[in-house]
């Protein structure tokens, strides 16, 4: 592939699922989290197989850090391709006992997060050959509900009106835009909600199982080969049915 890639929240679940596919495709892949010592292990880890993989900390909710990032990607690597802007975070609270705190954090890592990794990566693809956006949105909000999760499924659905506005205001510097929906998806994060939800929600799948990380790997792919030059502002949602069932 032999492109630039950012995937901020690299280091574990889904976000390194994302990262090891287009490690896997020859690209060099930089792996972005809080926690630097995580992300080098993640790198040195997907470096090993066949990729170029490399870490650096930032925090998507800082400004100033994602700038930071964009900046020192460029200064090593001479271009920024593709931006996988995947950080993000679901903690649980339920709406009567939720507080201006727990809103703020989910909205500021989702959204503005969101809003930050984009922003600050656009002079960088503006120069490349051609830029893509993948962000990492959720059937969670823009498709479905979940208790406990207001807060988020407000996040992730608000990172769809970003998308297809930042789609529009981008084409014409041949940068697209769009969003991958993952359904449940194992990774370190989800373990977290404990083997009722992930049970709960295997039985919830038509196919019976929950996805693999690498299944959003490839969806994120797609979307950012030369191929898909043409789809922008779109999402592709990747849940082994779960959302088809009428009951
Ligand atoms: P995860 O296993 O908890 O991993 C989260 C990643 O994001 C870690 O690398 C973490 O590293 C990083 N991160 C968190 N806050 C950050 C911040 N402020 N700045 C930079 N990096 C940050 O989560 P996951 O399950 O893979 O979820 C990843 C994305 O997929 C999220 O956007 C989530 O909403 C979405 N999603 C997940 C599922 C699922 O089933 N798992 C389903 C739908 C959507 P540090 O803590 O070191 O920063």
């Amino acid at each position: 592939m032999g492109k630039t890639v950012i995937v901020t929240g690299g280091s574990k679940g889904i976000g390194k699922g994302i990262a090891a596919t287009f490690a896997k495709q020859g690209a060099n892949v930089v792996v972005v989290a809080r926690n630097l010592e995580a992300a080098e292990a993640c790198a040195t880890e997907l470096a090993g197989d066949n990729g170029n993989a490399f870490a650096v900390g930032g925090d998507v909710t800082d400004r100033e850090s994602m700038g930071d990032v964009m900046k020192n990607v460029y200064e090593k690597f001479g271009s920024i391709d593709v931006l996988c802007s995947n950080a993000g975070i679901f903690p649980s609270a339920n709406l009567e006992d939720m507080t201006n705190e727990d809103w703020d954090l989910v909205m500021n890592t989702n959204v503005k997060g969101t809003f930050h990794a984009v922003q600050a990566c656009i002079p960088y693809l503006k120069q490349a050959e051609y830029g893509r956006i993948v962000i990492t949105s959720s059937i969670t909000g823009p498709v479905t509900g979940y208790p406990g999760w207001s807060h988020y499924a407000a996040s992730k659905a608000a990172q769809l009106g970003f998308m297809r506005t930042a789609a529009l205001e981008l084409a014409s510097e041949n940068i697209t835009v769009n969003a991958v929906l993952p359904g449940n998806i194992l990774t370190e994060g989800l373990e977290g909600m404990g083997d009722e939800y992930l049970k709960e929600m295997a039985a919830s799948i038509p196919m019976k199982k929950l996805g693999k990380v690498e299944d959003i790997g490839y969806a994120a792919l797609f979307l950012a080969t030369k191929e898909a030059g043409f789809i922008t502002g779109q999402t592709i949602i990747v849940d082994g049915g779960q959302i088809l069932p009428e009951n």
